[in-house]
């Protein structure tokens, strides 16, 4: 064996896939502003800006500095989603071509003085009650009401269309609409919103998690895998305490392999007993607290299970949502989390 390490491979291939599944869904005239804030949820801004420029339409980042690195390799539109606050950085979005954000009146009289240089989605706060203009403050940002601006909300429960805040959101969304010159174009859908209210699509879709394969619809896959290798084997007997706390006592023979990463490379350290993992292609499971630097999982009915082989944690064939529907967590989470030291390999930027 070479000297092990924890490895996150990511696959684009996978990363257009899922953007096909998306669009799929959706009308071919509705324009996909890919987010790729937090560093592309782990997947790397930069490479994602390579890889996905012929997928997207445009990208969608948070701060500023993620939006001047775009514009480095990518001559699409670029969205920073939390918008700017000074008029160096309103000079920036202007010399870079830099769409941004306009969600609170605190902004608006920067914001009045660019408005023939600089191109604004304005944000409405339609039930959310994080970012966004209230319904009743609207009117005053009609000298940005401009055919070459965006009018666009965030959905809070996109996730579970059975929530009535979904309604009120759409209702609210269409009142903000109709004070406008009814001219603008429209963005209201993430991820989720776009699988589960396809009708509410409008000129653009910003959806981000979906990319990667971290909601759980159809035709989805997790594009990235993080694995790492089996660094020593245990057969233990029947009544035997495994790792901290001695948390499992086995009930019969028990063979346990011991995975080289843990917690610090971004593995959660709550996941219990029975979350997936996969050795040599067969279903694996956690058994006992997951350590700093090591995890320890159940081998004994895999065969040939030896010191070297490569254990998922998750991957294309192991859904991340496996772990995280078993351990309440996010996938979101999970992947902005994953730790430097994990070793990174890009597959078909
Ligand atoms: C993060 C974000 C998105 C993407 O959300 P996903 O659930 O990852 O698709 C879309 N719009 C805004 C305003 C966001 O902040």
């Amino acid at each position: 064996m070479i000297e092990p390490n924890s490895e996150l491979v990511i696959d684009y291939e996978l990363v257009r896939n899922n953007i096909q599944v998306i669009k799929s869904n959706l009308s071919p005239s509705c324009k996909i502003m890919g987010i790729i804030k937090s560093n592309a949820y782990g997947h790397d801004l930069e490479k994602a800006t390579h890889a996905l420029d012929d997928s997207i339409d445009g990208y969608g980042v948070v701060r500023l500095q993620e939006a001047l690195k775009i514009r480095e390799s990518s001559s699409k539109p670029v969205l920073a989603m939390q918008g700017v606050y000074s008029s160096d950085a309103y000079d920036a979005l202007k010399k870079n071509n830099i769409w941004s954000v306009i969600h609170s009146i605190s902004q608006l009289p920067l914001a009045k003085q660019y408005k023939d240089d600089l191109l604004f989605w304005i944000k409405v706060n339609t039930g959310m009650n994080r970012l966004g203009i209230r319904l009743n403050e609207l009117d005053q940002f009609e000298p940005l009401f401009k055919d070459s601006n965006v009018l666009m909300t965030h959905l809070a429960c996109a996730d579970n269309p059975e929530d009535a805040l979904n309604i009120t959101q759409f209702k609210n969304f269409d009142y903000a609409w109709n004070q406008t010159t009814k001219s603008m174009q429209r963005s209201v859908l993430n991820s989720a919103g776009a699988f589960n209210f396809p009708d509410q699509a409008y000129d653009w879709v910003r959806p981000g998690i979906a990319m990667y394969g971290g909601i759980d619809f159809p035709g989805l896959k997790t594009a990235m895998t993080f694995r790492s290798q089996i660094i020593s084997i245990q057969s233990l007997d029947k009544d035997e305490r495994i790792g901290y706390g001695g948390r499992v006592k086995t009930k019969q023979r028990t063979k346990i392999a011991i995975v080289y990463c843990g917690y610090a490379d971004g593995f959660p350290q709550t996941a219990i007993d029975g979350t997936s993992v996969i050795v040599n292609s067969h279903q694996s499971q956690i058994i006992g607290r997951v350590s700093m630097d090591l995890i320890s999982i159940d081998v004994t009915d895999i065969p040939e299970c030896k010191i070297g082989d490569w254990c998922e944690l998750w991957s294309p064939n192991l859904s991340i949502l496996e772990n995280t529907k078993k351990n309440g967590l996010l996938s979101y989470e999970l992947m902005t989390k994953m730790s430097q030291r994990v070793k990174r390999e890009y597959l078909n930027i």
